[in-house]
C-alpha cells in the first residue's frame, strides 16, 4: 500500500499534458492558454480623457476662475488634427483622445459655456482627468502565460489584443463506467437486491466540471466478458477511464483482472486512504485508466483526490491539486482510521474565520450526507482524536 501524497506523486509523474488545439474566442471560455498573449498594441492607444468635460493647457487654468475660448469638441471615436493653443479649450467625452497641446481636462461639472467660451470654476492640474497612452499596458508585453485559464476577464484581454483564435490544450475524452450485477438504471425501480446506478452521473458531472467531455458509458454486470468488452471499448479513442466498483477483493471485483488482460499496466492498486483504499491507477496505450471503489462517497472522494488532479494535468493547468485551507473545528472529530482520512464536511466563513463542520454520515454509502458537503476534512494518518476548536486542513471543492 502506497500514502496518499505517494499515490499523487505517481499520477503527477506520468500523466503529461495533452496536445494543442486552435479554437475561435467564443468557444475558448474555460480552457487553457497553451501560448503567451501579447499585447499587440498601447493601452490606451492614446492619452484618453476620463471624464466628459473641456481639455485644455493646464497652465492656462492652474488659477481659477478663468475663461477659456472653445474651439471644437471630441466625441468618443472621433479625434481631433489641430493643437490645442494657449488660452484655448475642446469640449470632450470621456473615452476621446486628448489633443496635442492639451495636458489635462476639466470636468462638466465645474465648468460653465455658452458654446464660444468657457468658465472653469476651478483650478487644473497637469495630467488632470487624463489616463495616458501606455499607463496599462504597452505594446510587445507579455499578458497572460500558458498555463492560465480562460475565464472572463482572459477573454476580454484576448479580445483587447486582437486574438480571434486562441491555442488551448485539448479537452479530455473521458469514458464512464459503473461495474455491478446489482445496479439499474435511473429510470428503473429496483428490486429488493438492486440500487440505481449513482455513481456514473456524479463521476460524468466531477469530470465536466473538471473540463472533460464525457461519454457516460452505462453500467456493466459483473462477468469477466462483459467487464472485459466494456473496457475495451471504453479505452478507444479516449485520453481517460474511469470506473467505479469492482476494485476490492470480492470473487466479482473484476476491473483488475480485465485491465490486465487486455494489456492495461497497474501503478497501483491500493492507497492508504479513506474512505477509497481499493483506488486502481493504470495504463493502457495512451489511455488512463481510475478504478474507483463503488461506494458512492468513496467513489467521489477518490475522484476529487486522485481522478481530478490528472484531468487538471491533461490539460495544462498549473494547479492541479484541489485548494486547501485551514480552518478551525466546529465540532470534535474521533477517527479510529490508521489511513489518511478525508470527512465530509461544511466549510463556512463566519466573521471572516474558516469554520469546519464534520458532517454526519454513516459510512461511504452515504450519498445523501455527501450531498451537503462542500470540503472535505484531512484527517493525517497518526491522528485519532480532534478538539473542537482545533486547526485542522481542509480540502474545498470549490476553487
Ligand atoms: P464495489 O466497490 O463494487 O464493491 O461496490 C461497493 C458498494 O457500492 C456496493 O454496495 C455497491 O452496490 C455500491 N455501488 C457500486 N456501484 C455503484 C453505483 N454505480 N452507484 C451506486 N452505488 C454503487
Ligand atoms: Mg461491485
Amino acid at each position: 500500500m502506497i500514502t496518499v501524497d505517494q499515490a499523487l506523486e505517481i499520477i503527477l509523474s506520468r500523466v503529461e499534458r495533452l496536445g494543442v488545439e486552435s479554437l475561435p474566442l467564443e468557444q475558448a471560455h474555460r480552457r487553457v492558454l497553451a501560448q503567451e498573449v501579447f499585447a499587440d498594441m498601447d493601452l490606451p492607444p492614446f492619452d484618453r480623457a476620463r471624464m466628459d468635460g473641456y481639455a485644455l493647457r493646464s497652465q492656462d487654468a492652474s488659477v481659477a476662475p478663468c475663461t477659456l475660448r472653445v474651439i471644437g469638441e471630441i466625441a468618443a471615436g472621433a479625434a481631433f488634427e489641430g493643437t490645442l493653443g494657449e488660452g484655448e479649450a475642446i469640449k470632450i467625452f470621456t473615452g476621446a483622445p486628448v489633443p496635442a497641446g492639451a495636458d489635462a481636462v476639466q470636468k462638466i461639472e465645474v465648468t460653465e459655456s455658452d458654446g464660444a467660451r468657457v468658465l472653469i470654476k476651478e483650478p487644473v492640474r497637469s495630467g488632470q482627468f487624463i489616463t495616458p497612452r501606455a499607463s496599462e499596458i504597452s505594446e510587445g508585453e507579455i499578458v497572460a502565460r500558458q498555463g492560465r485559464q480562460i475565464a472572463a476577464a482572459e477573454m476580454a484581454v484576448l479580445a483587447s489584443f486582437g486574438y480571434p483564435q486562441v491555442k488551448v490544450f485539448r479537452k479530455p475524452r473521458v469514458a464512464v463506467i459503473s461495474t455491478g450485477s446489482e445496479l439499474v438504471d435511473v429510470s428503473s425501480k429496483p428490486s429488493a437486491a438492486q440500487i440505481r446506478n449513482s455513481n456514473s452521473y456524479s463521476l460524468a458531472a466531477y469530470a465536466e466540471n473538471a473540463g472533460a467531455s464525457v461519454d457516460n458509458l452505462g453500467t456493466v454486470i459483473d462477468t469477466p466478458e462483459a467487464t472485459r468488452e466494456a473496457l475495451l471499448k471504453a479505452f478507444e479513442g479516449r485520453d481517460l477511464v474511469i470506473t467505479s466498483g469492482g476494485v476490492s477483493m470480492g470473487d466479482y471485483d473484476l476491473v483488475k483482472a480485465s485491465l490486465l488482460e487486455i494489456g492495461a499496466e497497474i501503478f497501483f492498486d491500493k492507497v492508504i486512504i479513506r474512505p477509497g483504499k481499493p483506488t486502481v491507477f493504470a495504463r493502457r496505450n495512451e489511455t488512463w485508466f481510475f478504478g474507483l471503489p463503488g461506494n458512492p462517497v468513496s467513489t467521489s472522494v477518490t475522484f476529487n483526490v486522485f481522478a481530478r488532479p490528472a484531468l487538471r494535468k491533461l490539460q495544462g493547468f498549473e494547479q492541479t491539486l484541489l485548494p486547501t485551507v485551514r480552518a478551525r473545528l466546529a465540532s470534535a472529530i474521533k477517527d479510529s482510521s490508521s489511513r489518511r482520512s478525508f470527512l465530509p464536511a461544511n466549510l463556512s466563513l463566519t466573521e471572516g474565520r474558516a469554520i469546519a463542520e464534520p458532517l454526519k454520515w454513516v459510512g461511504s454509502s452515504d450519498l445523501v450526507a455527501f450531498m451537503n458537503a462542500n470540503a472535505l476534512i484531512i484527517v493525517r494518518e497518526e491522528l485519532r482524536e480532534l478538539a473542537e476548536g482545533s486547526l485542522v486542513e481542509v480540502l474545498s471543492f470549490s476553487e
